[in-house]
């Protein structure tokens, strides 16, 4: 994989205040980001300076070893015209432009305006039949495709998307998703905004900010984390049980080898191996507390909630793991009574949300 975003020691300031604070990392050509991070973490900045729309006060950007940080404006206009293309949470649509004329308004910035092109993008996102729409005639879900058809116009190797599906209702955001994963497919960078850790867990890789700098990168697919999940679990029980974890009582499913999954725990400083014995680190540990924290919750909602039987909530209890946010967590915690053991009486850690209340044994 050829690296085509790099950005090195971002900062933006404004006034006294760091929205971007010396920031590194790099994305690979055809990579899928996921940036997450509470609100005012510098997501909507770091995507401005990356699509050209604002300036670093320091540090610099290159896309395809361009430095963005110091075209001039005329080739700024034409760096945001031919590499990428804007997905933002407001549609921004000209009202008084139909659907069609919207994407053509955009060819119109490239130079060329081309009608069939035109709806040949609405077709692709499944807006075939609304060409002649004025955008208040289009639902908020239709509004973004026809958003997304004009980023897309070009062919823009990158996609920048700022919480694309922030506004949108569940059919929608599916819709959108789609279109998204199509994207990735046909092998356009994709750095995309969002809050909600389901449609993050699609992505390549998560980048997290915290105060303009870097929080967590994890390079790691969904199985992937499903399986360290499922590794770090089993550590987390042999410590609960008094015994020490080692290498040839981990296991993995199938032809996953053990030994490699927790070489990458190790890399990840989730893990620390000592000769043939394994041991959580801190940062290992608080995530295996996580998992088991769901796993059990779930086990609780699902045989005593929904009366499911207990192998079925045992399965069940795996998949859900998985899928539980922190928000969830707290919520189900709480409906539940912040219980402190799970169906076959092993511990519940508590949460956040536990603190102060004693649960039901
Ligand atoms: P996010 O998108 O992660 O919510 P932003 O990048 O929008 O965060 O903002 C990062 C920080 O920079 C916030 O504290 C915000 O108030 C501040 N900020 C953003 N834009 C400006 C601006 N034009 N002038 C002053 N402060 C700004
Ligand atoms: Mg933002």
């Amino acid at each position: 994989m050829s690296v085509q975003v790099q950005i090195e020691s971002l900062v933006k300031q404004y006034g006294a205040l760091r929205a971007l604070d010396g920031l590194s990392f790099s994305v690979d050509a055809g990579e899928w980001i996921a940036l997450m991070g509470p609100s005012g973490s510098g997501k909507t900045t770091l995507v401005n300076i990356l699509g050209g729309l604002d300036t670093p006060t320091s540090g610099r950007v290159l896309v395809d070893h361009l430095e963005v940080s110091r075209l001039s404006e005329s080739e700024l206009v034409r760096y945001r015209a031919e590499k990428v293309g804007f997905v933002f949470q407001q549609f921004h649509l000209v009202p008084y432009l139909t659907a069609v004329e919207n994407v053509m308004l955009a060819q119109y910035f490239h130079s060329v305006t081309d009608e069939p092109q035109a709806g040949e993008a609405l077709r692709r996102v499944g807006l075939g039949d609304r060409l002649a729409h004025l955008p208040a005639q289009l639902s908020g879900g239709e509004q973004q495709r026809v958003a997304i058809a004009r980023a897309l116009i070009n062919q823009p190797r990158i996609i920048l998307a700022d919480e694309p599906t922030g506004n949108l209702d569940e059919a929608n955001e599916k819709i959108v998703m789609e279109i998204f994963r199509e994207l990735h497919s046909a092998g356009h960078t994709i750095l995309m905004v969002t809050h909600d850790s389901l449609i993050a867990r699609e992505a390549d890789r998560r980048v997290e900010l915290a105060h303009g700098r870097l929080q967590q990168i994890s390079a790691v697919s969904a199985e992937d984390q499903m399986r360290f999940d499922h590794l770090l679990e089993q550590i987390w029980i042999c410590g609960e049980e008094g015994t020490t974890a080692s290498v040839e009582r981990i296991r993995t499913p199938g032809s996953v080898d053990p030994v490699k999954t927790l070489a990458r725990l190790v890399d990840l400083k989730l893990v620390e191996l000592h000769g043939r014995d394994v041991q959580l680190t801190d940062l290992g540990s608080h995530r295996a507390r996580d998992v088991i924290r769901r796993h059990r919750l779930a086990e609780r909602l699902f045989r005593d909630t929904f009366a499911i039987s207990d192998s079925e909530a045992h399965t069940q209890a795996c998949e859900f793991e998985h899928i539980i946010s922190p928000e969830l967590d707290e919520r189900i915690c709480s409906f539940l009574g912040h219980p402190t053991s799970c169906p076959h009486g092993n511990p519940i850690p508590p949460g956040a949300c536990c603190s102060g209340k004693s649960g039901p044994k």
